[in-house]
């Protein structure tokens, strides 16, 4: 509710002012049990922030987080350490956060212990479980991270996270580092545990196409700002926010006899430290008009739960 991630920075060497970085500005989103969310935005909108704060990693700047109906910026240290577990991180990069003379068994089983979960000897089947899970194979477990393929860490990441049995994961921008054949098969190993583990998804990611594939509800974010959220379907069939449009616009269809509107945006990202005054859009959107200039348009419901923030919609 209301999430905002401000960094303040301060003047330096080369001049410039005192001010905000406004990666998370006022967001709202609720994601639901069971259900993928995609997030998906230009790199620098405050997606991955959001994926962090969502976890508590790190503090906010303002607005609540309820994880499961609790509150959970409001937790003791304690509190949150026992909460934990249920809440896990896939990054886009497993190998930076993997200890190169670790071998991978212990970097799977280390949270188990940390949390006091299982034994060692528990611990050692669970590894085996969720290596297998993974499609890695349990005999696996005693290699190091450099004798694996950039897939097969992401595969480790997962049965990382999936080791502490969470209800909900953030993967952020999990298929992103890989090449297309292989973020098909960490896409279906997601979609799998989901079933099997009946896991809730914050997915982010730069690439539409890849939401498409995965997510039941899409959230469109610029500058920190969401601008649109639908369902999977509507959002596909029926994009209303100009910058929605754009990014639709540029993802390639399969089919010869489906059309797709063109839109083409101008300039780039302005920067979070002053965004735009009015709509944040309107520096790059074709449509903008001169109210677009003065007012910020609000996330509204125009129909059946499609949210748009925009004045023309
Ligand atoms: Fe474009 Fe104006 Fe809509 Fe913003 S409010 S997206 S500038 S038309
Ligand atoms: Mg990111």
């Amino acid at each position: 509710k209301q999430l905002k991630k401000y960094f303040p920075v301060g003047k330096s060497l080369f001049g410039g002012n005192k001010g905000n970085v406004q990666a998370v500005d006022g967001v709202d989103l609720t994601i639901r049990r069971g259900e993928t969310f995609g997030l998906v935005g230009e790199s620098g909108s405050g997606k991955s922030t959001i994926g962090r704060t969502l976890l508590r990693l790190g503090e906010k700047s303002g607005g609540e987080v309820h994880f499961d109906g609790v509150d959970i910026y409001s937790l003791s240290k304690e509190e949150l350490r026992r909460l934990r577990p249920r809440m896990q991180m896939v990054f886009q990069d497993p190998y930076s956060s993997l200890n190169p003379r670790i071998r991978v068994g212990d970097a799977i089983a280390e949270a188990l212990l940390e949390h006091r979960l299982a034994d060692k000897k528990e611990s050692r089947e669970l590894v085996h479980e969720v290596l297998e899970l993974c499609g890695l194979g349990a005999h696996h477990a005693d290699r190091f991270p450099h004798e694996f393929s950039g897939g097969q860490r992401q595969r480790i990441g997962i049965a990382r996270a999936i080791v502490l049995n969470p209800d909900f994961i953030v993967a952020d921008e999990p298929v992103s580092a890989l090449d297309v054949s292989i973020q098909a098969q960490i896409i279906n190993l997601l979609n799998d545990l989901q079933e099997q583990r009946r896991l809730t998804y914050l997915f982010i990611s730069h690439d539409l196409s890849v939401v498409e594939h995965l997510c039941s509800t899409v959230g469109v974010l610029y500058l920190g700002s969401l601008v649109e959220v639908a369902g999977r379907d509507e959002l596909f069939a029926h994009p209303l926010h100009p910058y929605t449009r754009a990014l639709l616009s540029a993802v390639p269809i399969a089919d010869p006899t489906v059309r797709r509107e063109k839109m083409i945006l101008q300039g780039d990202l302005p920067s979070p430290l002053n965004p735009p005054q009015g709509c944040k859009f309107h520096t790059r959107c074709p449509l903008a008009q001169e109210a677009c200039r003065q007012e910020r348009p609000v996330l509204r419901d125009v129909g059946s739960g499609h949210l748009v923030a925009c004045h023309l919609v």
